[in-house]
């Protein structure tokens, strides 16, 4: 029955699960084939790029405990390889470093151990759902990586916290990288119509910015505006 409404639902999916504890692995790939998806299992990371390379999977489940190549490490290597399959990480616990980690490496998402497969399953339709369109998922520019859907942004590894209005400005700054931005498109970028149009308020947004993702990162462009600027 359940095979079923996958498969009319169109939601058929090919899954990759990189996971070196084999009944685990093999668990989750029963499991997926119930559920009318196609599951293929790796338990070294370094056969993942090229499997990736080889096969059009719609998903990757990647384990970070891995003998050889961690999760870590596969996961920058796919993307290295402009490979944007996208990729739900398996870490041992609820730890925040792994999930930066891995957020930081291209993942997608993140799953602690020991979980439900139910939860699992939700996360992968999420992630294939909203593949390949609105990738890249996640905005990076030089050390600043920004998550628009979670709204959370990080600068060199650590998570900032900004204001609603530091965060929409900062998401325009990293959509628009290495371009000038006026303080009238800042305004119409981030403001709603009925803002009084003082653009001075844009010059103390970017002060208090420029505190939180390091001064030289958003340059002053003078008599035209700012400019968020690019690594070499
Ligand atoms: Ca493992």
């Amino acid at each position: 029955m359940r095979a079923s409404r996958a498969a009319r639902d169109n939601e058929l999916v090919r899954v990759l699960i990189v996971e070196d504890e084999r009944k685990l692995a093999e668990l989750i790939a029963r499991g997926l084939r119930e559920e009318g998806h196609a599951a293929d299992i790796a338990v070294r990371g370094e056969d993942v790029v090229w499997m990736a390379e080889a096969a059009p999977f719609d998903v990757i489940v990647l384990d970070v405990m891995l003998p050889g190549l961690d999760g870590f490490t596969v996961c920058r290597r796919l993307r290295e390889r402009e490979v944007w399959t996208p990729v739900l990480m398996l870490t041992a616990r609820d730890a925040v470093e792994d999930r930066v980690a891995g957020l930081d490496a291209g993942a997608d998402d993140y799953l602690a151990k020991p979980f439900a497969f139910d939860e699992l399953l939700a996360r992968l339709r999420a992630l294939t759902r909203r593949a390949p369109n609105e990738r890249p998922t996640l905005l990076v520019v030089g050390e600043l990586r920004l998550d628009p859907a979670a709204r959370r942004v990080w600068c060199d590894g650590a998570e900032l916290e900004l204001s609603g209005k530091e965060f929409t400005l900062l998401e325009l700054f990293l959509r628009n990288a290495g371009a000038v931005l006026s303080r009238d498109q800042l305004l119409d970028g981030a403001w709603d119509m009925s803002f009084e149009r003082r653009s001075n308020v844009i010059d103390v947004y970017v002060r208090n910015l420029r505190t939180k993702v390091g001064r030289d990162t958003i340059e002053t462009v003078r008599g035209v505006g700012y400019r968020l600027r690019e690594p070499e």
